[in-house]
C-alpha cells in the first residue's frame, strides 16, 4: 500500500479502533438464524468514484442483505418501469415509522416509500415476473451487478425468515386488501424474503453504494447497472427514507443518502464521491447498527461530507479577466496596444459545471467593458464541459456576438465546439494568443482574412 493511500485506510482503522469497544445494542433476534451473528463482528469498506477499494476490520465478512437490499430492488424497479409507474404504487415520503409499520397511505393503501417493508414488498411484486426471466433471477442479477461480482443466497436465513415473517405476510395481504397489489401476496413475500437472503460482505455494500454514487455505473466493472437519473432518484429516497424513523435525524446530522439493514449492514453514499459500508450486528431501537451510525457519522463530520455543506468549487474556475494589451505576449507598437486593448479575455480552468459556467459568464460580462470589441474565451485549461456548462457558455457568447462583438475561443480539444461544429458558434482556435491575433485584426475594421478554426 503506498503512502498516500494508506492515508485514507488508516481513517478507516482509526473509526474501527475507536468504536469496536461499543458494546452497545442489540442482534435482531425477529428472525432467528439474525441472533446467531457474531456481536463483536465490526467492518468498515470505503469504495471511490475510481473504483480504489479501502477497508479494515471484518469487510470480508459474509452477512445478509436485508433492508439494504431495498434501494436497489427499488433501483431495478424504476429502471424496469419508470418513475410514474412505480409511483402509482409506492410513494416516497417518509413514513417516520419502524421498518415493519402498516405505513400505508389513508385511501388508497399505497406505501409510503419503497425503504420500508410495506413499500419494499409491493417493490419486489412490481419485478415482472417471467418463464424466461423470473422475477428473483433478475433480482440477484441486479444485486450482483451493483457489487460486482456474483452474489447468492443464505438459505438458512432464507427459511428462517421464511418460517417466521407473519408479520411481513400480514401486511402484504393488508396492502392487497386496501390496494390492488399486482401479485399474490405469498408469492411477492417469499421473493421479498429470497432478496433479504441475499449474502453480501461490507465491500459488496460499498460497491453497491458507489454505484448509486457514481451515477449507476460500477465504479470496480465499468457496468453501467442503472441509468444516472435512476441513481439520482434512488439516492433522493435513501436521504429521505432510508435510516427508518431516524432518517430526519440521520440527515441533519449526517447527511448522506444512506440505508440500514436489521442483520448490521450500512450504506452510504457521498454523489460523486464514494460509496461507504460497515457492518456490525449490534442494532439500536430503529434497528440500525450502532458502531456504523457512529463511524459514518464521524467520518462525514470529520471529512465534511454532509451533503448539505456543498463545499466552493475546488480552486478558482476563473483564471484571467483582462483586455489582450495585458497580457504577457502583447506586442509593442501602439497601433497594436490600443488594438489589443479593445479584445476583452477571460480564461477558465479545471471541469465547468453550471456553477462554474455561471462565474465564467460573469467574467466574461466583466471583461468586455463598452470599449471592447472583442471577446476570446480560453478553455486551453479546461478539462471537461458537461451539457449544461456548454449550452450556458454558448447562449453567452451568442448574445455578446448579437450585442456587435466578435467572439472566439481558444478551444484546442473542441470541449466548447466540437470538430465539424462550425454552425454559428464562436471561432475556434487553438491556442489564446491565435484567439487574441484573430480578434485583434477583427475589431481594427472590416474583418481580415480569418484563419479557419484551428484543428491542433
Ligand atoms: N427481512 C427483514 C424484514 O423484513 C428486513 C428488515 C430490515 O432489514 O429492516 O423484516
Amino acid at each position: 500500500m503506498s503512502a498516500a493511500t494508506g492515508a485514507v485506510t488508516d481513517a478507516l482503522r482509526e473509526l474501527h479502533a475507536r468504536f469496536a469497544d461499543v458494546d452497545e445494542g442489540e442482534l435482531a433476534d425477529y428472525i432467528p438464524q439474525l441472533a446467531l451473528a457474531d456481536p463483536g463482528a465490526f467492518g468498515l469498506a470505503l469504495i471511490s468514484m475510481d473504483g480504489h477499494c479501502y477497508s479494515t476490520g471484518d469487510a470480508g465478512v459474509p452477512f445478509t442483505v436485508q433492508s439494504v437490499s431495498k434501494p436497489f430492488v427499488y433501483a431495478l424497479a424504476l429502471s424496469l418501469l419508470g418513475l410514474d409507474e412505480v409511483s402509482r404504487w409506492v410513494n416516497a415520503e417518509p413514513s417516520g415509522e419502524a421498518f415493519n409499520a402498516i405505513s400505508l397511505e389513508h385511501g388508497t393503501g399505497r406505501p409510503d416509500n419503497a425503504m420500508v417493508n410495506a413499500g419494499a414488498i409491493v417493490t419486489t411484486a412490481l419485478i415482472p415476473d417471467t418463464p424466461v426471466a423470473p422475477r428473483f433471477g433478475r433480482i440477484l442479477d441486479c444485486l450482483s451487478r451493483f457489487a460486482g461480482r456474483r452474489l447468492d443466497v443464505d438459505e438458512e436465513v432464507y427459511a428462517s425468515e421464511a418460517a417466521t415473517g407473519d408479520r411481513n405476510r400480514a401486511l402484504a395481504y393488508l396492502i392487497r386488501s386496501t390496494g390492488p397489489l399486482p401479485v399474490d401476496p405469498v408469492a411477492a413475500v417469499e421473493t421479498y424474503f429470497r432478496q433479504c437472503a441475499v449474502r453480501v460482505t461490507a465491500l459488496d455494500l460499498a460497491a453497491m453504494a458507489a454505484t448509486l454514487a457514481n451515477g449507476g455505473v460500477n465504479p470496480l466493472t465499468g457496468d453501467t447497472v442503472v441509468s444516472e437519473p435512476v441513481a439520482a432518484q434512488v439516492l433522493a429516497v435513501m436521504a429521505t427514507c432510508g435510516m427508518y424513523d431516524s432518517s430526519g435525524d440521520w440527515l441533519l446530522r449526517v447527511g448522506l443518502p444512506a440505508k440500514s439493514g436489521v442483520s448490521g449492514g450500512l450504506i452510504a453514499a457521498g454523489p460523486a464521491r464514494f460509496g461507504l459500508a460497515t457492518y456490525s450486528p449490534l442494532l439500536d431501537p430503529t434497528g440500525t447498527s450502532v458502531r456504523g451510525h457512529r463511524a459514518i457519522g464521524m467520518l462525514s463530520e470529520r471529512l465534511g461530507l454532509h451533503l448539505m455543506y456543498n463545499p466552493a468549487l475546488a480552486g478558482s474556475t476563473v483564471t484571467l479577466v483582462t483586455t489582450a494589451d495585458d497580457l504577457p505576449a502583447a506586442p509593442t507598437g501602439e497601433r497594436e496596444r490600443v488594438r489589443r486593448g479593445r479584445v476583452a479575455v477571460a480564461a477558465a480552468q479545471g471541469a465547468l459545471d453550471f456553477t462554474a459556467a455561471e462565474r465564467v459568464l460573469y467574467a466574461l460580462d466583466e471583461a468586455a467593458s463598452g470599449r471592447t470589441g472583442a471577446v476570446v474565451l480560453d478553455l486551453v485549461r479546461v478539462t471537461d464541459i458537461d451539457t449544461v456548462a456548454r449550452a450556458m457558455l454558448r447562449s453567452g457568447l451568442a448574445r455578446i456576438a448579437d450585442d456587435g462583438r466578435r467572439t472566439a475561443v481558444a478551444d484546442p480539444d473542441g470541449r466548447l465546439c466540437g470538430p465539424g461544429d462550425e454552425s454559428g458558434g464562436p471561432r475556434r482556435f487553438g491556442s489564446r494568443e491565435e484567439a487574441v491575433t484573430w480578434c485583434t485584426e477583427t475589431v481594427a475594421g472590416p474583418a481580415a482574412a480569418a484563419p479557419r478554426p484551428n484543428t491542433p
